[in-house]
């Protein structure tokens, strides 16, 4: 029964590139398979776009841009009000899909079907709230008009972790500011960046506003929409190193760009935190996504006085977790994406073990099918350990004691990203100085999940450029035009 709703629900994913409205095969008939992370199977396979497609998407971009930017707002707004809808209608269709292609369990799937659809609905509110300015200048001799204007066609690059919240998040803001786009998701996970596209579809939106590319060489294929001289906007998600070789490619156009990249949180719990509701914001901040999340907790910097406890509360809970493919009932810690994730996780805790670190549970690899791999637990990790420096993602909490508040903040603030951090800490004063001291573009302070479309998503340092989401999240997509006319009573 599961079997065959899988196979009935992947038999209705598109298996064409997505351009000017119409579905097409790859030039010379290329393609690409998509497996399941927790089998190894192959479960589907697509097109994958050559420089020439990826042309042909920019072609239907540049040339539908001036009458989708055209288009009244009410209308642009009541299209992504519609894909909200219908997101409603099919959710469980795109939880099962990002489960099968990416690996998460299937309640987390339907939490990012929920969080995804918001910015279809946020954006659908905000579209009519852009607004200009008008005043005399400060000489009185003339009138400043401030204008907001559609960038142009966007290309937008999306990562495998959370395959439709990271496609929403880009095309809800550039379809709302009246930008067409070129969407390229990971080829990791392809399929619900096209169902979507497909929903998008049936929501009414017109040929050509919304183009996707799947593709196996992602490097050419964007390098070339890059250097594209119709081409407005780069908007990225995805890890830090890539985010800079894009950077300097589209440092020759000077054009608009967006970076949402890595990051390595601290999660740091004070001797005055409330350990019940620390344990809690560890778990989600740790373990959502099997780890792999931009969010997720790398480093959990822990008071002395409370450490020991803390490491058993979580260890106790990571024991209770239940591994296995998302789909089956219960099930709390998925796959990773593939072997690699596998190996890197083994690789950064067998260095911290090595440097001295306690491991209290977990710390290997979990043979047979799929890319599996123990939640775990390490305590006492000593500074210079790989782990504290790279980007974990994989289900590893690592834990390190600290004594005083100014070591807790040089700890948290030791790292070239600056996207997020966790705090725990019952006293208000202790909460407002981490406010102004931790260096992140965001900060949970006594919980563990911070996103929301209505606030602005993004990092410090290296962790990015830009603001998706909230108010700021349209700005993105827009650019100001300041005209000056004389004094009409002059
Ligand atoms: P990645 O950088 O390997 O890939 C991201 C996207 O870029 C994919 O679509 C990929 O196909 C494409 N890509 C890869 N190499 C490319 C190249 N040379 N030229 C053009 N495109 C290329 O990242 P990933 O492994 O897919 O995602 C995980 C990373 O994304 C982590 O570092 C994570 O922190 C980051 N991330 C950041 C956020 C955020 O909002 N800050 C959100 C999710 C993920």
């Amino acid at each position: 029964m599961t079997e065959n709703r899988e196979s009935a629900l992947l038999a209705d994913v598109p298996e064409g590139l997505f351009i000017g409205g119409e579905w097409r095969a790859a030039e010379a008939g290329a393609t690409l398979t998509v497996s399941d992370p927790a089998t190894g199977a192959t479960i589907k396979t697509i097109a994958s776009a050559s420089v020439a497609d990826g042309k042909a998407a920019m072609d239907a971009a540049a040339d539908t841009f001036p009458s989708w930017a055209a288009t009244p707002v009410r209308e642009r707004a009541e299209i992504l009000r519609r894909a909200f809808d219908l997101l409603q209608e099919r959710k469980e269709d795109f939880a099962l899909l990002m489960t099968i292609e990416m690996g998460k369990p299937l309640a987390e799937a339907r939490g990012e079907v929920a969080y995804g659809g918001e910015f279809l609905r946020w954006f659908s509110e905000e579209a009519a709230h852009v607004q200009g300015r008008y005043g005399a200048n400060p000489e009185g001799t003339g009138r400043m008009i401030v204008t907001q204007h559609p960038v142009g066609p966007a290309f937008l690059i999306t990562p495998w972790n959370f395959p439709l919240a990271m496609a929403t998040r880009k095309i809800a803001p550039a379809l709302a500011a009246g930008c067409t786009v070129v969407i390229k998701p990971a080829a990791l996970t392809p399929l619900t960046t096209l169902y979507f596209a497909k929903l998008l579809q049936d929501a009414g939106l017109p040929a050509g506003v919304v183009n996707v590319v799947t593709t196996a060489t992602s490097g050419p294929v964007s390098e070339a929409l890059i250097r594209d001289p119709r081409l407005r906007k780069l908007s990225f998600t995805g890890s830090t190193p890539v985010g800079v070789a894009l950077l300097k490619q589209a440092a020759d156009g000077v054009l608009r760009t967006s970076m949402e990249l890595g990051g390595n949180a601290p999660f740091v719990v004070f001797e005055d935190a409330d350990l019940d509701k620390a344990v809690e914001g560890a778990i989600a901040a740790k373990f959502r996504n099997i780890g792999q999340a931009c969010t997720a907790a790398n480093r959990f910097i822990v008071h002395r006085s409370v450490a020991d406890e803390f490491a058993r509360r979580v260890t106790e809970r990571v024991n209770g977790f239940r591994i296995g493919r998302g789909t089956e009932d219960g099930v709390t810690i998925g796959p990773l994406i593939d072997d690699r994730a596998v190996a890197k996780a083994s690789q950064l805790v067998e260095d911290a073990v090595s440097r001295g670190a306690t491991l209290r549970t977990g710390g290997k690899a979990i043979e047979g099918e799929g890319s599996f791999y123990e939640p775990t637990v390490l305590t006492e990790v000593p500074q210079g350990s790989e782990i504290l420096r790279e980007e974990i993602f994989g289900p590893v909490l690592a834990i390190v004691p600290f004594d005083t508040e100014d070591e807790a903040v040089d700890l948290a603030n030791s790292t070239e990203y600056g996207l997020v951090s966790y705090v725990f800490t019952e006293s208000i004063a202790r909460g407002q100085r981490m406010i102004e001291r931790l260096e992140t573009g965001m900060m949970g302070l006594n919980v563990g999940v911070v996103s929301n479309a209505a606030a602005p998503f993004g990092g410090w340092k290296q962790s990015g450029l830009g603001r998706e989401g909230g108010a700021e999240g349209i700005h993105e997509y827009l650019q100001t035009k300041y005209t000056l006319t004389p004094n009409p009573f002059a």
